[in-house]
C-alpha cells in the first residue's frame, strides 16, 4: 500500500517543532528514522495531515559525557548504528553495546534511532529494557519547558509512554558504570534480526563476588519492559554458583506466575515465555561472574 497524503516540513530549531505540534495537534506526526513510522503511514495505521521531520536539529544529535562527568548523554537522533560503534558508550555504558547488534539488520540499524525507539516504547524493542536496566533518566522537552523522567516512570503501557502533548524525547543519561559494575544481554528470536520471544538486559554491582543492586530487565513478555523485583531481592548478596542460579530460576518461574504472567502470543503460550525467560536468565547471569 501506499502512504496518504500528507504535508511534509523539515524545521531546523526545537522551537519550530513545538510550535507545528501546537498548531496541528494530534494530526502531527514526529519523523526520525522512519523505521517504525513509515511503515505504518504505508500500512495507512496513522494519516497524520503534516509529518515533521526532526533530523534536522543538531540540538538532539550527539553522544558525550556530561559537564560534571557522571552521566553519558545519548541524543535522541543517535543511530541505532553510531551508538553500536560509539567508543564512548562501549567504555560508559557497554550494555548499549551488547544489545545493538540484536535491533533488527543493519539497514534498518543506520536509520533508527535512540529517541524514536524509547518514545515508540515498542515492548520487543532492546532500548527501553537496556535504559530501564540501566536507571537511566528519559530528558524530554516541550514549549513550556524541559522535564527528566526516570525509566521507571516513562514506560507505561502498551507503546504508551509519560511523554504529554506537545513534547519530544530530546536525550537520555545514563549513569556511567563503575569498576565494579558487570553487564549482560541476550535474547532469544527464531531468527537473528526478527524481534525477540523474550530479551534480558541484566546491570549489577559485584562487591567481591557478591551481587548487589541487580535489575534485570525483561522484554517481550508484558506491556512494557518488565523489572523482575522479587527476582532481583533474591539475588542481593549472593554469590553466582550453579545452586543459586537454579534456585534464581525458581524464584523467576514464580513471580512471572500471577501478577507478572507474560503475555502470550500467536506462537508462544505464557508458559513458553515464562519458562524462555528463566533459561535465559540463568545464561545470562552466568557470563556475569568478573
Ligand atoms: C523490519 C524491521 C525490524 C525491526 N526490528 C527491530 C528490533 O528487532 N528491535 C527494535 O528495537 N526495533 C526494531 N525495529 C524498529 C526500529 O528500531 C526503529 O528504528 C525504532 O523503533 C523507531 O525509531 P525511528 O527513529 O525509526 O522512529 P520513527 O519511525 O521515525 O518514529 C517512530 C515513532 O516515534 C515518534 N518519535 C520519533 N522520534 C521521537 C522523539 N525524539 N520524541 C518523541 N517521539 C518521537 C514518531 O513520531 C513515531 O510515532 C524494526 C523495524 C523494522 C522496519
Amino acid at each position: 500500500m501506499k502512504a496518504p497524503a500528507f504535508d511534509y516540513i523539515k524545521p531546523h530549531s526545537l522551537d519550530q517543532v513545538f510550535g507545528l505540534l501546537a498548531e496541528y495537534g494530534d494530526e502531527a506526526r514526529l519523523l526520525a528514522g522512519g523505521q517504525t513510522l513509515m511503515a505504518t503511514l504505508n500500512m495507512r495505521l496513522s494519516e497524520p495531515a503534516i509529518v515533521v521531520d526532526i533530523t534536522g536539529i543538531e540540538a538532539l544529535r550527539g553522544i558525550s559525557l556530561t559537564a560534571d562527568g557522571t552521566a553519558l548523554r545519548i541524543g535522541a537522533l543517535a543511530t541505532h548504528s553510531e551508538i553500536e560503534a560509539s567508543a564512548l558508550v562501549a567504555q560508559h555504558a557497554p550494555l548499549l553495546t551488547m544489545a545493538a547488534p540484536h535491533i533488527a539488520h543493519r539497514a534498518i540499524r543506520n536509520l533508527g534511532t535512540w529517541g524514536g525507539s524509547i518514545a515508540y516504547a515498542d515492548p520487543a524493542a532492546e532500548w527501553p529494557v537496556c535504559v530501564l536496566a540501566l536507571d537511566a533518566t528519559v530528558v524530554v522537552r516541550g514549549a513550556g519547558g524541559g522535564r527528566r523522567i526516570a525509566a521507571a516512570d516513562f514506560f507505561l503501557d502498551l507503546y504508551t509512554t509519560a511523554l504529554q502533548d506537545g513534547e519530544l524525547v530530546t536525550a537520555c543519561e545514563l549513569p556511567v558504570r563503575s569498576a565494579q559494575h558487570r553487564f549482560g544481554f541476550d535474547e532469544l528470536a527464531r531468527r537473528h534480526g526478527d524481534y525477540a520471544i523474550v530479551g534480558l538486559a541484566v546491570a549489577t554491582r559485584f562487591a567481591g563476588q557478591q551481587l548487589h543492586d541487580t535489575r534485570l530487565s525483561f522484554l517481550g513478555l508484558g506491556t512494557t519492559p518488565l523489572r523482575a523485583r522479587q527476582t532481583e531481592q533474591f539475588l542481593d548478596g549472593r554469590t553466582l554458583d550453579a545452586a543459586v542460579l537454579q534456585e534464581a530460576a525458581k524464584v523467576l518461574a514464580a513471580e512471572l506466575t500471577g501478577a507478572l504472567e507474560p503475555l502470550g502470543d500467536l506462537t508462544n503460550s505464557a508458559a513458553t515465555k515464562r519458562h524462555l525467560a528463566t533459561v535465559l536468565m540463568q545464561r545470562v547471569l552466568a557470563g556475569l561472574n568478573p
